[in-house]
């Protein structure tokens, strides 16, 4: 079978579903949307934050990620696959990034993403997007007053990202995720008919004849695009399906059997994603559960004076013992809060790469965490500051002890020995596919016309915040760019 339409746009996640919306309200012709993923519509685990633990083998791609150069890939590294992706799939914590990331950018050479080119696009996500904190657990209200006792401000950080202690935004409407499915393509069967999404259909390759690209290679057949093809498959799955479809570093395809169409030496490589840490500590008594998510509370600190903005953002976190469950590394036998630091410019860079040319292979993920020391440095600050809540009478009133990493690890070596032991991802990976270095600033596919890219992956560096927000706001971007 082989279908035609104008725009093909591949991965429905937080950029694809907002991609194809807005390609749908400014031109006629034929949109298709492309999800690996079921719909998420009606169904609760994709839905109801409050329910995530809901959600089965089959809402995720089971990739797994080494963490250090040459360590096994022994990382859980979720990635959605559902219509709306990883905004179905993650904790909604919704922070509008500081100037200084896109300026940062921009100074990069993303010309047109600096924060006075950027600046439109939050209020077009907030037209759909609603936003707010949940309601404040006695738990988080005591780290919010325990920080204010060590002389932190209280911030909130929907209006800015500044040193500081308050509660995540969250891009939620109660327990009910507000993410670009939802708020930008529901009711599926409202869509304009010139727009039609259509789910559990993978695409495998995408096609491309004398340096243009004309459509993919479907499970559902093949489709051809007669004005563009927009990759929106993330971070990992965007490189990988471009390199299945011979663009990438030569040698690397070459050794895998696959015909080169285009050199990409860049493709796959600075990969950037935050790393993180827990501290745990056991409470006097059990933790009530949560109304909505079990992250509320957030601290942010600016540990270098010439950071541009603040360089960690802790998540403090109700839930430890249904995360790490039997795991010796993090055990607690009693009810326990935890608040984990990640760095939040971090510059170790990773890279993605393919396993085979097998479509149904995962790709190889390499973090490469710390291989950048200024992480390592930043991160282990930051987990010494959290001694200081301890000092404080109102974290004494909820928390005995810490029990990880504990009193025993103090100097710098034990504290790399424990970091490098329980480091964790918080699920940010951007950059594989990056403004300059694989895409011009308009995301087109050097060297390949009519192949536009629009997702996390054109990141040209880490932002301050969790990233979901300015994904979003790089889609409304991206699709501007498109028709322009
Ligand atoms: C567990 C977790 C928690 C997170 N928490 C937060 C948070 O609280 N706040 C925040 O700001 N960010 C958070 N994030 C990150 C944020 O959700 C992502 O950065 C963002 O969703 C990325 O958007 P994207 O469009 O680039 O990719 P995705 O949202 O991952 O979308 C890619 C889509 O493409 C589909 N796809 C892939 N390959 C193909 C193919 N070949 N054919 C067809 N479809 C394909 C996938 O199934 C997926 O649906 C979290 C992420 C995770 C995983």
């Amino acid at each position: 079978m082989t279908e035609t339409c104008d725009f093909l746009i591949i991965g429905g996640g937080s950029a694809g579903c907002i991609i194809a919306r807005r390609l749908a309200e400014k031109s006629a012709g034929r949109i298709i949307l492309l999800e690996a993923g079921k719909e998420d519509e009606g169904d609760v685990a994709a839905i109801d934050l409050f329910r995530l633990d809901e959600q089965t083998e089959d809402y995720d791609w089971g990739f797994k990620a080494s963490t250090f150069a040459g360590s096994k890939p022994e990382l859980n590294y979720a990635r959605a696959k559902i219509l709306g992706g990883c905004a179905n799939h993650n904790d909604c914590a919704f922070l509008r990034p500081p100037d200084s990331d896109f300026d940062e950018w921009e100074n990069l050479g993303a010309k047109g993403w600096g924060a006075a080119d950027m600046a439109p696009y939050f209020p077009r996500v907030m037209e759909n997007t609603h936003v707010e904190e949940a309601p404040h657990h006695p738990a988080s209200q005591i780290f919010v007053k325990a920080v204010t006792e060590l002389g932190l401000t209280k911030i909130d950080f929907q209006k800015q990202i500044s040193e500081g202690v308050g509660y995540f935004p969250l891009n939620a409407k109660g327990r009910l995720r507000q993410s670009s499915s939802v708020t930008y393509l529901h009711p599926l069967s409202k869509l304009p008919k010139h727009l039609e999404v259509w789910t559990q259909t993978l695409a495998t390759k995408i096609l491309i004849e004398n340096g243009k690209a004309i459509g993919a290679e479907t499970t559902r057949g093949t489709i051809s695009a007669s004005r563009a093809v927009i990759l929106a498959c993330g971070s990992i799955q965007t490189p990988q399906l471009m390199m299945l479809s011979g663009l990438g570093p030569a040698q690397h395809l070459r050794g895998l059997g696959i015909s080169l169409v285009a050199d990409m030496p860049e493709l796959g490589e600075h990969l950037r994603d935050h790393v993180g840490a827990p501290v745990v500590w056991e409470t006097h008594g059990p933790v009530a559960p949560w109304e909505v998510c079990p992250f509320e509370a957030t601290m942010m600190l600016k540990l270098d004076d010439d950071a541009p903005a603040p360089d960690v953002l802790f998540h403090f976190g109700l839930r430890v013992r249904e995360k790490y469950g039997e795991d010796p590394r993090l055990f607690v036998n009693g009810p326990a809060v935890k608040a984990s630091p990640n760095v939040t410019r971090a510059r170790s860079e990773g890279r993605v790469k393919l396993a085979s040319a097998d479509y149904r292979a995962a790709p190889v993920i390499e973090l490469n965490y710390f291989s950048d020391p200024y992480d390592m440095r930043i991160l282990m600050k930051a987990m010494r500051f959290t001694r200081r809540l301890m000092e404080t009478r109102s974290f004494q009133t909820l928390c005995k002890a810490e029990v990880h990493p504990g009193p025993d690890v103090r100097s710098d070596d034990e504290w790399i020995g424990y970091i490098k032991s329980v480091c964790e991802t918080v699920y940010h990976p951007c950059g594989t596919a990056s403004i300059g270095h694989v895409v011009t600033p308009d995301l087109r596919v050097k060297g390949i016309d009519n192949l536009i890219i629009g997702d996390a992956s054109i990141f040209p560096s880490l932002i301050t915040t969790n990233i979901n927000c300015a994904v979003m706001m790089a889609a409304e971007k991206a699709a501007d760019l498109v028709l322009g």
